[in-house]
Formats: C-alpha cells, sequence, structure tokens
C-alpha cells in the first residue's frame, strides 16, 4: 500500500467515524450487549451450537445430494427449482419469470444483494420496491447496507425522517419513530397490494419437503412470498438443511445471536407454491373460496393458479466448498453477531468494514468466495484476529482463522510488491516467498526485530524515537508517528535470570516446577512484569526456569504470513517439548502467545502436540488461581491494603474464558476491581500503529478511557493483562498501567 493509499484510506476511516460512528456503535453494541443476556439465560447454548454446526457441516458435504431432493420436492409441489452458476445467470432467469410484470415486491435478502437483481430487474424495466424498513430506507437514499441484519444500522432516526420528508413531502412533517414506520408500512403495503411478482430470501430450505424458512422481525417476507401469485425466492446453496427435524437449533439461535432476541417477530415455514388463493384486496369483505376464483360460492376473486420459483445461487459457493480452508464460511446463517462483536465494526461500520456485499467479521470469507480476494482485500486488515467473535458464532465458525488465510492470500498476490523482493529474499528471516509487503515483514519478524533492538539498546530505542526515523517508518512502513514505539532492554527476561542464578526454589523442594515462556515483548520489552512473575511462582513454592524459547509465530501470523507463523510453531514447540516431558507446566504472560497454543497450533502441529502443548499451558494468573485454589499461601504474595484498579482483561484472555481468574486472585489479595466492559482496546499487536489505522484504533480506545476515567475510576491504578492494551491504555490516560503479577508481586513497593 503507498503511502497515498494509506491517507486514502485514513481519511474514509475518519469520514465514517465522523458520519456513521455513532449510529453503528448505539446498535451493534445494543444488539451486542442483548446478545449476551439472551445466551446467559439460555442454558441450551452450547448444545444447540454444536448440534447446528454438525447440521451445517453434514448439510455441506452432502450438498448436491440435497440439491437433487430439494428440486424433486419443490417440483412434486409444483414449483420450479433453477440452480444459478452466478449472478448474471440467475438474473437471467429471474427477468424471465418477470416477464412483463409492472412490479416486484422484496424482502431483505443478502443473496439478492450479492447479485444486484434490483438493478437488473429495474434494467428490464421491472419497478422494485424493498419491504423491510431498512432496505427500504436505503434504496430511497441510494445507499448500500452497512450491516446484513440491519442494513441502516448507520443511519439515524432524525436522518431518516429528513430523507423521507424531502422525498415524499407529507402533508405533516414525519419526526417521531412510530411516524416513520407508521408512513413506511402505508406506503410498502400498497406496492405490496400491486405487485405482480413477490421476491424473498431463505433463511433456511428443507429439502426433504421443499420448504423455506423465512426469519424476520417485520413480517413483509411472507406479505411478499403470498401476496402476488408469483414467488421467487433467491438462496444460496448453503441454505439448504436435510429437513424440519434439523431446523430447530436454527430457530433458537438466530435470533438470539443477531438482536437478542429469544426468538424472532415472525418465523415463517411455507412450502410453495401455497395452495391459498391470492387475496383480492379491492374486496377485502368477501371471504376467501376454498377454490378460488369461480366457484359460485361467494368466494373472492383471487387467483388462485399461483407459481413458485426456488433459485439456488451457486456463484463461488463449490468451489468454496472444496477449499478445505473456506468451506467453513458456508456455515454462516447471517445472524451479523460476529460484526456486532467486534469492536472495529461497532466504531466503523460496514461501509469500511465490508466488500461489495457482505460486512463484518465473515465478509472476508464471502466476498474471497463470491466476488474474488480483491473484495476481501478491501477491508481484511480491520479484523484484528481479537477473536471476540468466535464465542458469538452461533455455529462455531472460525472466523479469524478464516482471514488470516485469505489474508495469507492475498500476501502472495500476483505483484503485491514484487519490486522489493530482491532486497529482502534470503536476508530476512521468514517463510515466505516473494509479493510480501516490507511493513508485513517489519511487524511479521518482530521476534528478530527485538533481539537486534536489544542487544543494540540504548542505541536502537534513541535511533527508533527521533524525528527523521519516525518519518522514515512513516513513509516507507506507514508506522504512525503519533505511536510510541516499544523500548527494548538491555538486558532480556532470559538473561537477567541466568545472571542471577536459576530459580531460587530447587525442584526438589518445589511444590511445582514451571516454565516461565519468555514471550517477546516480555523478553525483550517489559522485562519488570517477567521478574515479577518469578518471583511470584517463588513465593508460591513453584521452580521456576525460563529458558530461551523460539517466539510463538503469533506475530507472523497476525500478518498473514502462515508459513512462517507455522515454522515459529514447530520451533517452540521442539523448545517447550522437552520440559513438558519433564512434567513441567508451561506459565504464559502473554494472552495472545498462550491463545496461540490453546488454539491456532493446532492447524500446525500434529495433534498430539497441540494437544499436549495446550493442555500443560496456563496463563500466569490462572496459573496463580490454580495454586490458591490448591493450598498455597495467598499471604505469600504482596499483602493486600484495598488498593483499587481498573483492569481491563486481553480480548483472547477472554475469549478464552479466563478474564474471571484474574479478577478472583486480585480480589482474594484484597483488591477492589473496576473491570472494563469493551470488547477490545483497540490496539490489537500492529494494527493501532498502521497509519491509515491510528484513528480508529483510538476510536476504539475511546470506549475504556472513558469507561477508565468516570468519578469511580479516575484514581484507580490501571492494569491489563496484555501488551497491546497496556500499550494504548498508556497513550489514552495520563497513569501508567501493569499487569497483574506486577501487583502480586512481594517485592512490590507500596
Ligand atoms: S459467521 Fe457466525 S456470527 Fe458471523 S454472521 Fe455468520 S453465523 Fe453469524
Amino acid at each position: 500500500m503507498s503511502a497515498e493509499t494509506r491517507r486514502e484510506k485514513a481519511a474514509q476511516i475518519r469520514h465514517l467515524l465522523d458520519t456513521e460512528g455513532e449510529n453503528v456503535h448505539a446498535d451493534a453494541t445494543h444488539f451486542n450487549e442483548a446478545r449476551y443476556d439472551a445466551v446467559e439465560e439460555f442454558t441450551a447454548h452450547e448444545e444447540l451450537r454444536t448440534e447446528a454446526r454438525e447440521i451445517k457441516a453434514e448439510a455441506i458435504e452432502r450438498l448436491p445430494e440435497l440439491i437433487d431432493q430439494v428440486t424433486a420436492a419443490v417440483e412434486a409441489n409444483g414449483g420450479q427449482v433453477y440452480l444459478a452458476d452466478d449472478a448474471a445467470d440467475a438474473n437471467q432467469y429471474i427477468e424471465s419469470v418477470a416477464g412483463d410484470a409492472d412490479s416486484l415486491v422484496k424482502s431483505k435478502s443478502m443473496t439478492t444483494e450479492e447479485i444486484d437483481v434490483n438493478d437488473a430487474l429495474e434494467a428490464a424495466g421491472v419497478d422494485v420496491h424493498e419491504t423491510d424498513l431498512g432496505e427500504w430506507v436505503l434504496q430511497v437514499a441510494d445507499e448500500s447496507p452497512s450491516h446484513i441484519v440491519g442494513p441502516a444500522m448507520h443511519k439515524s432516526r432524525e436522518g431518516i425522517a429528513e430523507l423521507f420528508n424531502r422525498q415524499f413531502d407529507p402533508d405533516e412533517p414525519l419526526e417521531a419513530a412510530e411516524e416513520l414506520t407508521a408512513f413506511a408500512r402505508d406506503w410498502l403495503g400498497e406496492r405490496i397490494q400491486d405487485a405482480d411478482v413477490g421476491m424473498t430470501g431463505a433463511n433456511f430450505v428443507l429439502a426433504e419437503s421443499g420448504s423455506i424458512t423465512l426469519v424476520t422481525n417485520e413480517g413483509n417476507a411472507r406479505k411478499c412470498a403470498v401476496a402476488p401469485d408469483t414467488h421467487v425466492a433467491v438462496a444460496g446453496v448453503e441454505k439448504l438443511i436435510p429437513s424440519i427435524r434439523e431446523l430447530q437449533p436454527f430457530v433458537e439461535l438466530i435470533a438470539r445471536s443477531a438482536t437478542g432476541q429469544s426468538i424472532a417477530q415472525y418465523v415463517t415455514t411455507l412450502s410453495p407454491p401455497v395452495e391459498t388463493p391470492t387475496l383480492d384486496f379491492g374486496d377485502p369483505d368477501t371471504p376467501l373460496s376454498k377454490t378460488g376464483v369461480g366457484d359460485g360460492n361467494g368466494g373472492s376473486a383471487g387467483n388462485d393458479d399461483r407459481e413458485f420459483h426456488l433459485v439456488l445461487l451457486d456463484n463461488g459457493r463449490s468451489a468454496m466448498r472444496d477449499d478445505d480452508q473456506l468451506r467453513e464460511t458456508l456455515y454462516c446463517i447471517r445472524c451479523g453477531a460476529c460484526a456486532n462483536s467486534c469492536a472495529n465494526f461497532q466504531h466503523v461500520g460496514g461501509h469500511a468494514f465490508g466488500g461489495e456485499t457482505y460486512t463484518g467479521g465473515i465478509a472476508t470469507g464471502w466476498e474471497a468466495g463470491v466476488h474474488g480476494q480483491d473484495s476481501a482485500a478491501e477491508f481484511n486488515d480491520l479484523c484484528t484476529g481479537c477473536s471476540r467473535c468466535v464465542n458469538a458464532c452461533p455455529v462455531k465458525i472460525d472466523i479469524p482463522w478464516i482471514n488470516t488465510v485469505v489474508r495469507d492470500r492475498i500476501n502472495h498476490e500476483d505483484g503485491a510488491a514484487p519490486e522489493l523482493d530482491f532486497l529482502v529474499e534470503g536476508l530476512t528471516p521468514d517463510e515466505e516467498p516473494g509479493g510480501l509487503t516490507p511493513r508485513k515483514r517489519f511487524f511479521g519478524n518482530y521476534a528478530t526485530l527485538a533481539k537486534l533492538g536489544s542487544a543494540t539498546a540504548p542505541v536502537s530505542n534513541w535511533l527508533a524515537g527521533s524525528g527523521p526515523s519516525r518519518a522514515v517508518l512513516e513513509r516507507f512502513l506507514g508506522i504512525d508517528r503519533r505511536r510510541a514505539l516499544p523500548k527494548f532492554e538491555r538486558e532480556t527476561l532470559v538473561e537477567w535470570f541466568d545472571t542471577r542464578g536459576g530459580s531460587r526454589i530447587p525442584a526438589a523442594n518445589a511444590d511445582r516446577e514451571a516454565v516461565l515462556y519468555p514471550d517477546v515483548y516480555t523478553n525483550h520489552v517489559h522485562t519488570d512484569r517477567g521478574k515479577a512473575a518469578v518471583r511470584v511462582l517463588e513465593a508460591l513454592d513453584v521452580a521456576v526456569r525460563v529458558p530461551d524459547v523460539a517466539s510463538s509465530g503469533r506475530a507472523p501470523f497476525s500478518q498473514g504470513m502462515i508459513a512462517t507463523a507455522e515454522r515459529h510453531a514447530h520451533d517452540a514447540y521442539a523448545d517447550l517439548a522437552e520440559h513438558i516431558d519433564a512434567g513441567r507446566d508451561v506459565v504464559v504472560i502473554e494472552p495472545s502467545d498462550l491463545a496461540m497454543f490453546a488454539n491456532e497450533y493446532e492447524k500446525f502441529l500434529p495433534e498430539m502436540s497441540a494437544e499436549r502443548l495446550a493442555e500443560s499451558s496456563y496463563e500466569m494468573i490462572e496459573y496463580v488461581y490454580g495454586l490458591l485454589e490448591n493450598g498455597a499461601e495467598r499471604e505469600a504474595l504482596r499483602p493486600d491494603d484495598g488498593e483499587q484498579v481498573a483492569y481491563h482483561s486481553h480480548c483472547q484472555q477472554r475469549t478464552l474464558g479466563l478474564e474471571a481468574h484474574t479478577v478472583a486472585v486480585l480480589e482474594e489479595c484484597g483488591y477492589d476491581v473496576l473491570t472494563s466492559e469493551t470488547e477490545c482496546c483497540g490496539m490489537a499487536g500492529s494494527f493501532g500503529y498502521k497509519q491509515e489505522y491510528y484513528e480508529l484504533s483510538m476510536d476504539v480506545g475511546s470506549d475504556l478511557e472513558a469507561q477508565f476515567t468516570t468519578e469511580d475510576a479516575r484514581d484507580r491504578t490501571v492494569v491489563a493483562s496484555g501488551t497491546s492494551c497496556s500499550e494504548q491504555l498508556d497513550s489514552l490516560l495520563e497513569r501508567p498501567s501493569r499487569h497483574p503479577v506486577q501487583l502480586l508481586d512481594p517485592a512490590r513497593e507500596k
């Protein structure tokens, strides 16, 4: 990315933060909090997530068979199925169905957005009316959706009122939400009555019966399906599930995940073409006859000659199914929870965090699959891998992994940055072939840089802090000069430990033996927290070792440098295996490294090795928690004095379910703990350093800043588990942050 492109990107993000950020933030965080509440009181949630994933996995596996089955079922019902290869193919078929229709009404459907059916139909002379309120607002405003569930999330009520008043010039200006929705209902109701064709999507397609299930909160979809005599349903082939017997988990999960409702307002399952005759809206008082028109029994003059067309769209999905890494994307039920739980999305919204059609966390997978990698490349970097979406997803898709895989592919697209390859090929210690940008190599090889930084400190620190150096780093690597760079310690943690003569607790006298994993930051930058960790472990009768271990690979992993991350994984495991063999625990300070051991290494290491490391590894305070639970003396830690702390847990630590351990230990030790409520601090490793994302990073951090500067919080000691979080908090607040282990350090001065 050139300096000019970075500036343009920064300007686009700044513009969206200013114009849409507030509305997106209000709605996305509202839905996210509602989801937490709904899930908390729903005891079957985890069980149904597992079941739903299994159903989806099996359905995608059996997809060709299910397509044949649904085709037979729909045709037996009297409908038609069309399997469309791509958008043009689907639109051509839909145009042929619409024929000489004057108007078509449609409900919200991202799949129809994907194929731009509105444009195709309008070009063919058909008036298309969106009937979902949000979609209609966007149609009137000529804008694109910013969220897959709440398409007009970026618009305020005031903005919509102003739009409607300008566009429709009502007798009385519209203002309140009730007035706006009443106006929309009347206006859209007339279009539905007059429409020749109704179009819907389908949340689920049931292969056995040829039924479609529509899940909405407005009831418009079923009106579109049954008011006109012709119904076209457009669905991606991935919407197929075997039968109605498999529907229940999805109905339970989709609304809870999307909006926090226990069930959506309207869940409609139709087996079209439905048998009921159409309504004669001009004669609403006459009851429908059994057989419709002309039965001579006073029945209304409806039409019972109904048509139904199910358009099943491929558009890249078969290739996604064949792609081991993108295949999981097809399990997605489009609930939007991954967007709502994403700190970056909450602040900037889908017009930045999205491609041609899809928005939010899973959009990278969808865009790469249906529109191609270029569309995904536009916003892929906005996923910081914080992993907060992983537990939010009702079908347990590993969304950050999909984003990392696509990032890796984008890195190596032909022509990505070949002009500098000759400079770095063979000189950089990574495993990447050509095409990688210098910035990726810089951040992805941070472990090597840190070694060099410590070896040459303090010169390296002076150089990195000088104005000319920062200008060069900004111009050539896009590292924003407003961000303070980490300062390297001359003596690493490993060297300090060796110099002091190793553990003060001999293994023979110890309750347990542990290896303190010297992650890159603890070893080279924040050695104080490493020293505190050693003292805390020793105070609890643990024999400690701090060996020189390879970096976890988190840095290259976050840049999408998968081959390099894999090599690091093998090196780190080789270094740690002898300790695991000897029965030593692996204690990890940096949560993102623990997340590598716990979750990512299963992609790189033999299954048994990954499991052994995951089972032997503990987050630092989780380990202390376990020791205290098993009889270690709390009094051996720094005596408590009721100190008030404001604690921010790292996003990956929370995804691993380990925030509570730190809170419990601090409280056990007498601290008064206030915990942050934000999903992510916004720094996210290298993300916050990047020139084009600096302002977004700070905007995301503003939530944390606001919480930690309230009257109750502003005098509290700031505590953070992750390096990134500390860096962000240090730049947002006027008081320094500490790692929780530093509070427990027996050597800590009051
Ligand atoms: S990936 Fe999961 S959380 Fe995101 S929209 Fe799809 S189903 Fe929902």
